[in-house]
């Protein structure tokens, strides 16, 4: 049997704004690493400005993962930009939603980490915090969900998680999971077509599924880095094995 082939978006960064040319194609190792180490096949894809070539990459996939980067483009959701957005990467979601558009008409899973996860939700007709401080402090107690200088293999705080979903299964039929958490966004209105999975104590989602199979191309999204924490929790690496159950 062959590999699952599973594409992973990257992000990039600019070195030197007088030098474009040495721009660089990144993403943390862990996506790559995870995806090799349940027996699929890790394959990266470059952000590019020529949006047709999105059917061409899909056309050679088995699943797609949209992975963590930068903020989104509040345009995308019909939002101005508010004070504490952060920096966001005009062509790398105009790219990721040619991927994204490609993969659901052919029926691929698409896997959301993170900024994958906030992706799929606004291009389903969902909102964003653009940063969590827009959460009036009277209304919640907020959880913590962004500590630089954390090491994000560790978790976290709690989540907890519906018993009906996929999810539950994938996390070894367990309500309550502890994850890493490396967010300053999060889900204010959740995109049609999707259930709300995985809560962290204050309320936000942390995880979302399509809420129906068929027809629809699936859809798992997580708030949390499963590539991260997985480095610390090996049964983190389980998430990755939802792919095989749509081949
Ligand atoms: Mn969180």
């Amino acid at each position: 049997m062959s590999r699952l082939r599973i594409g992973i978006t990257t992000g990039r960064q600019l070195q030197d704004d007088e030098w474009p040319e040495f721009m660089i194609d990144q993403t943390p190792t862990a996506y790559a690493r995870c995806i090799r180490s349940i027996g699929y096949l890790p394959i990266l894809i470059p952000i590019s400005g020529h949006q047709n070539l999105a059917q061409d990459y899909i056309a050679n996939l088995d699943g797609l993962i949209i992975s963590g980067g930068c903020d989104i483009n509040p345009l995308i959701y019909g939002e101005e930009p508010r004070m504490a957005l952060s920096t966001s990467d005009y062509v790398r979601d105009q790219w990721e939603i040619a991927l994204f558009q490609a993969a659901q008409k052919a029926q691929l899973p698409v896997l959301g980490i993170c900024r994958g996860f906030q992706l799929i939700n606004v291009l389903l007709g969902g909102t964003l915090y653009q940063d969590m401080s827009e959460i009036s402090q009277q209304e919640v107690s907020l959880v913590q969900h962004i500590k630089n200088g954390s090491r994000f293999i560790y978790p976290q705080h709690t989540i907890q998680i519906k018993e009906s979903s996929i999810l539950y299964n994938l996390m070894n039929k367990c309500i309550e999971v502890q994850v890493n958490s490396y967010h300053h966004q999060a889900i204010k209105k959740l995109g049609a077509g999707l259930e709300a999975v995985a809560f962290s104590a204050d309320g936000l989602i942390e995880a979302f599924e399509q809420i129906s199979a068929e027809p629809n191309p699936p859809l798992l999204g997580v708030q949390w880095h499963p590539e991260l924490l997985a480095i610390h929790q090996k049964n983190m690496l389980k998430l990755f094995t939802w792919f095989e159950l749509f081949k």
